[in-house]
């Protein structure tokens, strides 16, 4: 495509078609971000909408900022509750997954994301919990560590993202995501995130996800 060659679908792409504050727009803008990218357009309407997801598409596709900007959305700043718990394959992952958060949530105010990985000694991270947070990205086995514990409580969330979904179940972690999903509200929005979506992703889904609009990009860039 040339640059002086009409898109049809700018408007549609463009961030403001979405129900997204001006101090979002701004700072989506300020980050580079000038349209959305094809998952993000297909993903985004319903997940701010509240609906559950599940959404295909492959790596580099933009989907952190697809669940980041619906739980922001609905994150109630005053309340120093866990609202929002995103589960990630591993470490770099979640701590990649961290920082775009933190980026979105500079227009909304003092957000608090906290990661908890493995790998690390536990006892910092329960006297981090102790002060608080309103977004908590973890890989499923120490997060269910603290929810075992009793340092992470789970009673006022509001939105669960599985991220990269089929790689979490490579790696064994199925059992520890259904434990951590029973001990999350049944009122709840659940997002799911999967580069490729083989039966036992189906499954999954099945099970944690409540009529969810499903999002496949074959070949998503
Ligand atoms: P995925 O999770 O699908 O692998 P990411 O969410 O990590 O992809 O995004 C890949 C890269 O693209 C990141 O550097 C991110 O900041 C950037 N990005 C995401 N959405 C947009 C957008 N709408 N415009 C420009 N860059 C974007
Ligand atoms: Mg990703």
């Amino acid at each position: 495509m040339t640059e002086t060659a009409p898109n049809p679908d700018s408007a549609a792409l463009s961030f403001a078609s979405l129900p997204l504050a001006p101090a979002q727009l701004a700072n989506l803008d300020q980050l580079g971000y000038r349209a959305m990218t094809a998952i993000q357009a297909a993903a985004l309407p319903a997940a701010l909408a509240g609906r559950d997801l599940i959404a295909q598409a492959k790596t580099g596709s933009g989907k952190t900022a697809a669940f980041a900007l619906p739980l922001l959305q609905k994150i109630d700043q005053p309340c120093f509750a866990v609202q929002s718990l995103v589960l990630c394959p591993t470490r770099e992952l979640a701590e990649q997954v961290s920082g775009e958060i933190r980026l979105l949530a500079r227009a909304i105010g003092n957000i608090k994301v906290m990661t908890l990985c493995g790998g690390t000694p536990i006892r910092p991270q329960r006297m981090s919990l102790e002060h608080g947070a309103h977004v908590v990205v973890g890989t499923p086995g120490r997060v269910l560590d603290h929810l075992e514990g009793g340092s992470l409580v789970l009673g006022r969330l509001a939105t669960l993202v599985l991220d990269e979904a089929d790689r979490m179940l490579d790696m064994g972690f199925h059992d520890d995501i259904a434990a951590i999903a029973s001990r999350c509200p049944p009122l709840r929005q659940t997002l799911m995130f999967s580069a490729t979506f083989p039966e036992d992703i189906a499954e999954l889904a099945s099970r944690f996800l409540k009529q969810p609009e499903t999002v496949k990009l074959a070949s998503a860039h």
